[in-house]
């Protein structure tokens, strides 16, 4: 498996090659045949950055049954998308700004996908084959607004609310990953991708009927059950098997 990062470094934005702590710096994105540069960086010296630039991220809404079971929903028949905007995408280590005000706002831990080649209409026997790599992402969510704006462009869209990272894997099988949460160290949410209810390849085939997928656009494939309100001084951490542990610190906004 392969390990890619987005980083910057004295005001300089790369890609790189992770090997343990430290990077070997592409010229070039590794969607686009980058080039070896030979040269070698600590992963401790950098700011990592989302690792994708997506056109779009989509999300699942109620992927897991025990989740649809604490939210109070039914099963779905077919998978529920949403969309969250670029802008809100922050990379490993970077703050959730809380908006100001009452809301309860939840962190969702998710393993999340980043594409790799156009898919339009592909069967899910075929899906994974347009898949880049895996990340973690947390879909941070306004539980009130949610629920009150009846769609979740708000509650899902504000700046921040899409931390991804710390890195991209490359060449991981997604069926079976354990998916973990912790709030300041406690344990909040424990499952497996083998619980989703709609798998990788089944979410893509069906988003991939609507709309074309570009390389470098993101699904989040759903939260298991767990979630919970964030705090400012609380620190979200959300670990994927096989990919790497996020972690986001949470401040208030200032007006
Ligand atoms: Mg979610």
């Amino acid at each position: 498996m392969t390990r890619y990062c987005r980083y910057v470094l004295h005001g300089e934005t790369r890609w790189g090659v992770l090997d343990d702590e430290h990077i070997e710096p592409l010229d070039g994105s590794p969607l686009e045949g980058p080039a070896a540069t030979g040269a070698r960086i600590t992963l401790s010296s950098v700011q990592l950055l989302p690792p994708c630039l997506p056109s779009k991220i989509l999300g699942v809404g109620t992927n897991y049954r025990a989740h649809a079971q604490e939210m109070g929903k039914p099963i779905p028949d077919e998978p529920l998308l949403f969309m969250k905007p670029p802008s809100a995408l922050v990379g490993h280590g970077q703050p959730i700004v809380r908006p100001a005000g009452s809301w309860r706002v939840d962190f969702e831990g998710e393993l999340a996908v980043i594409m790799g080649r156009r898919a339009r209409r592909v069967r899910e026997a075929e899906a994974l084959d347009h898949v880049f790599g895996f990340t973690v992402c947390n879909d941070v969510t306004v539980r009130d607004l949610q629920k009150k704006d009846g769609q979740f462009t708000r509650a899902k869209g504000f700046d921040s609310f899409c931390p991804v990272g710390p890195w991209v894997t490359v060449g991981l099988d997604p069926s079976n990953l354990r998916v973990r949460t912790w709030q300041n160290g406690a344990l909040k949410q424990d499952s497996t991708t083998g619980d989703l209810i709609f798998s990788v390849a089944r979410v893509i085939e069906v988003a991939s009927r609507v709309m074309t997928l570009e390389p470098g656009d993101v699904i989040t494939t759903g939260t298991p059950s767990g979630v919970g309100p964030i705090a400012p001084g609380d620190v979200i951490e959300i670990e994927v098997e096989g990919i790497g542990r996020l972690s986001n610190p949470v401040v208030e906004e200032t007006p």
